[in-house]
């Protein structure tokens, strides 16, 4: 088969330019046509030449109502928040709230509350993934019928057992089902839909991308093997979900963590794969607790809430993570942890 065309050469213009590592971040960051040196625009569904040279940097900050903010997630805000702002761009929320078990409504406007004490303002109103079902169920529909997804009726024990490898997720799916003839009307509990990696990665050919910081990578979205895309328990997994939102939201700087690098490989194969043009992206170090664990709210760090009940100053707490001052025993780090 044909490799699938770049939809930004289809309207005659490729942008690739490797950004130079030497240059200090800021340099390039304001510098003169750094929006398109990237291989992306930001109007994802259009593909116009005009809107893709009159750019506006847009970030976005992306939680989970599963837990109050911390921060970890404060860090996380104002790095999008402030990458925005430095280049006179815009700064998008969304709420990421499709995880029927684990999703609370009710810390939603918490959330927004703590941001605004945080001085960070955003741009329009924030998305809700639940009221973007339609969009996921579409995609998946798209990829069906390119025949790139097949049903899955394993269940997380199985993986675990049949996995012979170890990818950036964990274990890798040995595409047991794969060729199976399996019925999804017929399983109890319902399937999950996998994406066919091979055939994907022989669809698109070979994918870059570029990082802000770590310069221009080369996608390798096979170290994941046969990933999930359409979930049993949920409307769409986070690789689908994120990469559609991000697109449809129009984001042409994506900023989070840098434990979510490897995901990108996969993000930037489903995008071509729905002819989306590429973000750039920044991912970031996180703040880690001694021995580099990330901040989790269940191990005590302090929920943004509770300072702000407790009358801490919100903008002196933004400039102290600013300028890396942070409580004792937190630090910067890569957030991954090596395996044990
Ligand atoms: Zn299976």
């Amino acid at each position: 088969m044909a490799p699938l065309a770049d939809p930004c050469a289809v309207i005659g213009q490729s942008f690739r330019v490797t950004i130079p590592k030497e240059l200090p971040l800021a340099s390039h960051l304001c510098g003169l046509g750094a929006i398109c040196a990237g291989e992306f625009n930001v109007s994802p569904h259009t593909h116009n030449r005009d809107k893709c040279t009159a750019v506006t940097i847009r970030t976005r900050f992306a939680p989970s109502p599963n837990g109050s903010l911390h921060l970890g997630h404060a860090y996380a805000a104002i790095v999008a928040h402030d990458l925005a702002r430095a280049r006179d761009g815009e700064f998008l929320l969304r709420i990421e709230d499709i995880d029927g078990t684990r999703s609370r409504a009710a810390l939603v406007p918490e959330m927004l509350a703590d941001l605004a004490w945080l001085g960070l303002e955003w741009d329009g109103p924030p998305v809700f993934q639940s009221q973007r079902l339609d969009s996921y169920a579409a995609a998946g529909e798209q990829l069906k019928a390119m025949g790139l997804l097949y049903p899955c009726q394993c269940t997380r024990a199985e993986v675990l057992a049949a996995a012979t490898q170890l990818g950036p997720d964990g274990p890798v799916y040995p595409g047991t089902c794969r060729g199976r003839e399996v019925d999804p009307a017929k399983v109890s509990g319902g399937v999950a839909w996998r994406l066919d990696m091979a055939k994907a990665v022989a669809l698109t050919g070979s994918l870059t991308w570029t990082d802000e910081i770590a310069g221009v990578q080369q996608a390798r979205p096979e170290l994941f093997g046969d990933v999930v895309l359409l979930r049993k328990e949920a409307p769409a997994s986070y690789h689908l979900a994120v990469t559609l939102d991000d697109a449809a939201q129009g984001i042409s700087l994506v900023t989070r963590g840098a434990d979510l690098f490897a995901s990108t490989h996969v993000h930037v194969l489903i995008g071509r794969l729905l002819q989306l043009c590429a973000p750039l992206y920044h991912h970031h170090l996180l703040l880690v607790e001694a021995g580099g664990t990330k901040l989790a709210k269940r191990r005590g760090s302090a929920a943004l809430a509770d300072l702000r009940r407790a009358g801490a100053d919100g903008p002196a707490l933004a400039d102290a993570l600013r300028a890396c001052r942070f409580p004792a025993g937190l630090s910067l780090g890569s957030g991954i942890q090596e395996a044990p």
